[in-house]
């Protein structure tokens, strides 16, 4: 057991740590705590990242975590975090294993794709009446970083023990789209699933004359289905009363018969992949359920989202939350474009339809920078929203280089020049590069402009994976690291911005 009289107080722990000669460069003081008679606790040397724990040298052969014990008294283990410790972690202390959380009224999914931003969502989001989803990531952005699941988890897990959060954090395998991608997902610990619908969609639907949809519906639905969906909204009225205004609507058979069309395949989906999720939960805590159809042509009217939840409610699927595509553009970095009177009036009736249908939230996808519609957002759904955002904190990672390392900046800005054209095949943007102005006519003080303008944010928001793929990398990831603290207060400052804006409540106290 180790004497309390040897644990170094929170004002020696530098000096505790210089008997061992080990380049010890930072000490994340919030992340030390004492656990079964052991001192754990997060530290930098020249080598990286690592946990260190502090004990006598018998305890410290016994604990569970490996790694290199140097003798002293008491002595030092010195531990990667590589992914067995990880497990070791969560095991040990359970508040960084990732758990449900969109019951929650407010959650905001932050997503960290350098592994580096986690610190800086914590420090904002533990100041508000609000839960993160800290480890947010689509297969495509895992393929533009290099990363997995796992990894992602794990960077979530060890940041949450550096920030002694203990209020519950989720991790999302965002916008899955096969069964094996939601497997996968799950194998690797995440308490949410975003199912995206957009591939099972048949889009035809939609436009197709009438005559054809006639024929359609009764060659390819199963008649006993097709009598059950009729009879589920014919000669019926859905209303939905609300302090804003009523909300009515009817369908006639053939919106029916094309809305059948429209999403047959993308509702069996839904079906099987929330059985495997139940599956699951019986063995394991709650997962998070999303369905999303943002990143469909056409948006979602309440017409559309009310035909969706009635079907899926038939066949007994409960879902968190839904994104459907708003109204107007949400392109990643930028604020909203369209009319906010419209979206506002669409986002109520979208609202009152969730509040009726199982009282899931609405997801707010490429959520980030959309602050002339935020303030609406959290007065219309009273706060239970969840927003997603995770690009913009990559852009804060080069605003910190724009400010620190103006000769990387130029670096990754020319690179990102010649690798938009390929990048825009991913995302969906209006980005006009003859605006932007060009860096060789900047002083370095002026670079951090780029950031600030739409144009030049858009460039460097969709270009991420070039850069994080490129000979720049290691130079990025040290400078971030560098000025690790920096970087952290820019995020605390971006998520702040983001969560007053919708209006959420500050807590009192820790
Ligand atoms: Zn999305």
């Amino acid at each position: 057991m180790l004497e309390s009289s040897h644990i170094p107080a929170p004002g020696d722990i530098q000096k505790f740590f210089q008997v061992f000669n080990i380049d010890l460069q930072k000490v994340y003081l919030p992340s030390f705590r004492l656990q079964n008679g052991l001192y754990y606790g997060l530290i930098r040397t020249g080598d990286g990242k690592k946990l260190g724990v502090i004990g006598e040298k018998e305890a410290l052969l016994k604990d569970p975590f490996s790694g290199k014990i140097l003798n002293h008294s008491p002595s030092l283990k010195l531990c990667d975090l590589f992914l067995e410790n990880t497990l070791v972690l969560m095991e040990l202390f359970p508040f960084t294993r990732p758990v449900s959380v969109l019951s929650f009224p407010a959650t905001i999914g932050t997503g960290d794709r350098l592994g580096l931003a986690t610190p800086g969502h914590l420090r904002s989001v533990r100041k508000f009446s609000a839960r993160p989803v800290l480890a947010q990531q689509s297969i495509r952005e895992n393929n533009q970083t290099g990363r997995n699941f796992k990894e992602v988890i794990a960077d979530a897990a060890w940041s949450v023990f550096q920030e002694n959060y203990q209020n519950g954090y989720g991790a999302d395998g965002d916008h899955l789209k096969s069964l094996d991608e939601v497997a996968l997902a799950l194998d690797a610990g995440v308490s949410m699933i975003t199912l995206d619908l957009s591939e099972k969609l048949n889009f035809e639907a939609l436009s197709m004359p009438s005559e054809v949809i006639q024929r359609k519906f009764k060659e390819e639905i199963d008649p006993g289905d097709a009598t059950v969906l009729l009879h589920l909204f014919l000669d019926k009225e859905f209303t939905f009363r609300g302090s804003r205004g009523d909300l009515s609507i009817r369908f006639s058979e053939e919106e029916v018969r094309r809305n059948v069309l429209l999403f047959d395949q993308a509702i069996d989906f839904s079906e099987e992949v929330y059985q495997l999720i139940m599956k699951r939960t019986n063995q394991k805590p709650l997962i998070d359920f999303e369905i999303s159809i943002d990143e469909i042509p056409f948006p979602t009217p309440p017409e559309t989202h009310l035909f969706l939840m009635i079907v899926l409610r038939h066949r007994g699927v409960r879902i968190d939350s839904l994104a459907p595509r708003f109204i107007g553009e949400f392109q990643k970095g930028i604020d909203y474009r369209g009319d906010v009177q419209t979206f506002k009036k669409q986002f109520y009736h979208h609202v009152l339809i969730a509040g009726h249908y199982g009282n899931y939230k609405l997801s707010i996808h490429s959520g980030s920078d959309k602050f002339s519609i935020f303030p609406h957002v959290g007065e219309i759904a009273e706060g239970k929203v969840h927003l997603k955002t995770a690009g913009t904190s990559w852009l804060e990672a080069v605003r910190l280089i724009s400010l620190k390392d103006p000769s990387l900046y130029r670096e990754m800005h020319q690179k990102a020049l010649s690798s938009f054209g390929e990048a825009t095949k991913h995302y969906h943007v209006t980005t006009d590069l003859s605006s932007i102005p060009s860096i060789g006519s900047l002083s370095d003080l002026e670079l951090p402009c780029f950031l600030d303008q739409e144009n030049s944010r858009q460039l460097l928001h969709i270009t991420y994976g070039f850069l994080l793929r490129s000979d720049l990398r290691e130079w990025m990831f040290s400078t971030l690291i560098q000025y690790e603290e920096d970087y952290t207060s820019l995020l605390e400052k971006h998520i702040d911005k983001h969560l007053n804006s919708l209006g959420i409540e500050r807590r009192k106290s820790e």
